[in-house]
């Protein structure tokens, strides 16, 4: 079982539970699923902040191949039940214990999107359960931020799906800064796919750069404070393809495409006079970009935190957590209106647990 210390909880939970806790309150359990790429997760969360389970299976696609969105797809349908299943057993309560539904409506690959609301939508309506569109991105941010025990951090979030910056502000997450193409997780996989590795290949890259000789220079692409990765995946490409050392050229992509981020995240530091600075996503779990971060955070006395490996990439836990706060305050999807988006920006989503 996890246990997290819910240090930063910044509303009450409603008392629709079933079982008492020790002080007399009501414990409510909430089940959130995620599925808007290659991992299908369950999570069991209570009203007391403990996330309880956390369980997954993992789509991972054929050397040198991205994600295949129907073959993803085909995954989560398969293991959809068993992981459930799991999350439902290891806290120790069956689906008819639960208060809510939470699933990832956005944004992902379509495929894999409507498999996750499929399941939610089928045990919503079967257990007459509210059911809780959550962002991805929220889920990202909000579990990273009850981790570190920040209440009102500026957020780095890298993954496969995002590079943005965000700080709170008027009841919504707002955007500092973002890719204007791909994301630093693309860079990375789309760079390992071309040296023959299966995606998801971050982590096999941070091991290469660690054998690197020499820096390449690589094309570092600042658009006010946005960043572009594009040039730099075609040049680091045709070095690669034209003979260059992959250790060395995993070591440059890193370096420049970190510094990149650096660059915006400090600006957008300076700007919102945040004093906390915390790195969430599945990139977060980088030691070199970590580093780099925690050097900005220190030049203006914030905090710094990364979220932790077991919550960095996705899972149910960070759908489950956002789906707790939602519920705490009311945010409930009517079923016919259940809908999943492949795009959905985190500045359009209300956030009324934060305002
Ligand atoms: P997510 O989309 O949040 O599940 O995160 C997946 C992304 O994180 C992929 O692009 C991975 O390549 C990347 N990733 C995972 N571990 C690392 C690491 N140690 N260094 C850099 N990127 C990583
Ligand atoms: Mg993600």
């Amino acid at each position: 079982m996890i246990f997290i210390e819910r240090i930063n909880q910044p509303n009450q939970i409603y008392p629709l539970g079933v079982e008492m806790n020790k002080t007399g309150k009501k414990i409510v359990y909430g089940l959130g699923i995620e599925s808007t790429a290659h991992t299908f997760g369950a999570s069991v969360v209570d009203s007391t902040g403990r996330i309880l389970t956390d369980a997954k299976s993992v789509y991972i696609p054929p050397q040198g191949s991205g994600i295949h969105p129907r073959e993803a797809s085909r995954h989560h349908s398969e293991k959809a039940a068993n992981v459930i299943d799991e999350a439902l057993r290891g806290a120790g309560i069956k689906a008819r214990d639960l208060s809510f539904i939470a699933y990832s409506a956005g944004p992902g690959l379509g495929p894999c999107l409507r498999v996750g609301a499929t399941v939610a939508r089928a045990i919503a309506s079967y257990f007459n359960l509210p059911l809780i569109p959550v962002n991805h991105a929220v889920g990202h941010i909000e579990i990273a931020a009850l981790e570190a025990g920040f209440s009102d951090p500026l957020v780095l979030l890298v993954s496969g799906g995002h590079t943005l910056i965000s700080a709170h502000s008027y009841g919504r997450w707002r955007i500092f800064g973002e890719t204007l193409d791909i994301t630093i997780g693309q860079l990375l996989d789309q760079f390992g796919r071309a040296a023959g590795f299966a995606s998801p290949a971050g982590r096999k890259l941070e091991e290469l750069a660690k054998a690197a000789e020499r820096y390449i220079s690589l094309p570092y692409t600042v658009k006010g404070n946005d960043v572009s990765f594009s040039g730099i995946l075609t040049a680091a490409k045709n070095m690669l393809a034209s003979g260059e050392s992959l250790e060395d050229l995993a070591y440059s992509l890193q370096e420049t495409g970190f510094a990149m981020l650096c660059e915006v995240t400090e600006r957008a530091l300076a700007f919102t006079e945040k004093s906390e600075l915390l790195v969430a996503g599945g990139v977060a779990a980088n030691r070199r970009l970590c580093e780099m971060l925690n050097a900005v955070a220190l030049r203006h006395n914030a905090k710094f935190c990364a979220v932790s490996s077991r919550f960095a990439g996705d899972c149910g836990a960070q759908i489950a957590w956002a789906g707790l706060l939602a519920f705490s305050t009311g945010v409930f999807i009517p079923l016919e209106k259940s809908v999943i988006r492949q795009s959905w920006r985190l500045d359009s989503v209300d956030t009324p647990w934060r305002s």
